[in-house]
């Protein structure tokens, strides 16, 4: 269960960071847009197992995803 490295298309990807409420904790996954409701069904799984907190997929879309850009390659 890590990122798939095939999935660089140069677009934007989503990425999950639960560390707001529990330090400690670092969650994080990043996917593609088209993923978005598997990576919610799995935050929303990790934060009721892990902190044992039910939060709505729409509330974890809202205060836990940011958008993120991918970059493909290196430049400088
Ligand atoms: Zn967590």
């Amino acid at each position: 269960m890590s990122e798939n490295p095939q999935s660089e298309a140069g677009r934007t990807a989503l990425q999950v960071a639960c560390d707001t409420e529990v330090s400690g904790c670092v969650f994080r996954m990043r996917t593609e847009e088209d993923d978005r409701d598997r990576l919610l069904q799995i935050t929303r799984d990790h934060v009721a197992e892990q902190h044992g907190k039910e939060y709505s997929l729409e509330e974890i879309d809202e205060r836990h995803v940011t958008e993120v850009p991918v970059e493909t390659g290196g430049g400088s």
